[in-house]
Formats: C-alpha cells, sequence, structure tokens
C-alpha cells in the first residue's frame, strides 16, 4: 500500500488546506493537524468552533485596519484615543502587542505588510494612500512608524516617512528604535523594550 492510500482522505484534504496558510508547508501543516488530532474529541471541537468564530466574526477596522468584530474598532471609536497621533505598523497583532503596554493613547494604522521587493510586494500593495488620507482627515501632530526593526522594515518606514513629508512638511514623524534589536519583530518584543523603544522614539 502507498502512502497516498494509507492517509485518510480527511487528512490529505486538512493538510491541503492548511498549507493555504502564508508561510506553511507541509510540515508546519502537520504539526498543527496532527497536534489538533491529538486531543481528545471535545477539545478538538472546541478547538475548532473558535477558530470558526473568529474567521467568520472578524474583519479588518473600516479606519485603521486592525482585527475587529465591528464595523469600526474600539479604539477607533474610543473617545479617550487620539486621533492625532498614528502609530504605523505592519500587522494587526503589532499594535495589539503596542496596546497590552496600554502606554499609548493614540490610535493605529495597519499597512498589511511591508515593501518586499522581492515577493513582488511594492507600495501599492500596502495601505499607504489609506495612511496619507487620516493623516490629513485628522490633522496628525505625529505619525509614529513602528514597523519592525529589520531591513525591510526600515525601507518601509523611511519610504512612507519620504512621502509623509513631501504631504505635509510639518507633521512630526518618529520611529521606533531604542531598545529593540535589530532584525528583530515588533510582535515578538518583549513588554520593556517595546515600551523603551516607544518612549525613546527618534524623530525622522
Ligand atoms: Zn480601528
Amino acid at each position: 500500500m502507498s502512502y497516498e492510500e494509507a492517509l485518510p482522505e480527511a487528512i490529505k484534504v486538512a493538510l491541503n488546506k492548511l498549507t493555504l496558510l502564508p508561510t506553511y508547508g507541509e510540515r508546519s501543516a502537520s504539526r498543527f493537524l496532527y497536534n489538533l488530532l491529538k486531543l481528545p474529541v471535545d477539545k478538538r471541537v472546541e478547538v475548532v468552533k473558535a477558530l470558526e468564530q473568529a474567521v467568520q466574526t472578524i474583519r479588518p477596522c473600516a479606519e485603521c485596519g486592525i482585527h475587529t468584530s465591528a464595523e469600526v474598532c474600539t479604539i477607533c471609536s474610543s473617545p479617550k484615543r487620539s486621533k492625532r497621533f498614528i502609530c504605523v505598523v505592519e500587522e494587526p497583532q503589532d499594535a495589539f502587542a503596542i496596546e497590552k503596554l496600554e502606554r499609548y493613547k493614540g490610535v493605529y494604522h495597519v499597512l498589511g505588510g511591508r515593501i518586499a521587493p522581492l515577493e513582488g510586494i511594492s507600495p501599492r500593495d500596502l495601505r499607504i494612500e489609506e495612511l496619507i488620507d487620516r493623516v490629513e482627515k485628522y490633522k496628525a501632530k505625529e505619525v509614529i512608524l513602528a514597523t519592525n526593526p529589520n531591513v525591510e522594515g526600515e525601507a518601509t518606514a523611511n519610504y512612507i516617512a519620504k512621502l509623509l513629508r513631501k504631504h505635509f512638511p510639518d507633521l512630526k514623524i518618529t520611529r521606533i528604535s531604542y531598545g529593540l534589536q535589530f532584525g528583530s519583530f515588533v510582535e515578538l518584543a518583549d513588554e520593556l523594550s517595546l515600551e523603551k523603544s516607544m518612549e525613546n522614539r527618534k524623530t525622522l
């Protein structure tokens, strides 16, 4: 009997679907599925139900692009948050990492990635036009560039800084830096380092 014949059809289909996830190859898909199948059936169902709930209800905030189950997220709709401070991040989870510090009182702007020519991701693929619109609409005082402290994140921050300066000569443009190791990710930074890098952000 071949491997193909031995593998139950349901597993084949599930593995195949899991590889639709960005960065998920055969190995990641296998790890996810086989770990899930190790759980007792009732727990498996709980995990899948929670995933189903998330995939069916979560969408990007119409303003900032972070994950929300409403049209506009709780941050954008809070009267306590100033829209004159906009923190630009690559992905929604980066905003949540900063949010966890409970210090930042402005709003976010999710780019949806970073400029990566080798992967064919150009500025046009990111939410940069939307950022310019929001800076204008909210008469923003400061834009904090919190893209990842690595080569692509730096290049993306520099590109956006240049563009913003052209449109808004008086806008304060800052970059998180101090405390975060080069080559790292905002999402994975420890809280103290991330807090330092926000507090000691430098003006570009
Ligand atoms: Zn929002």
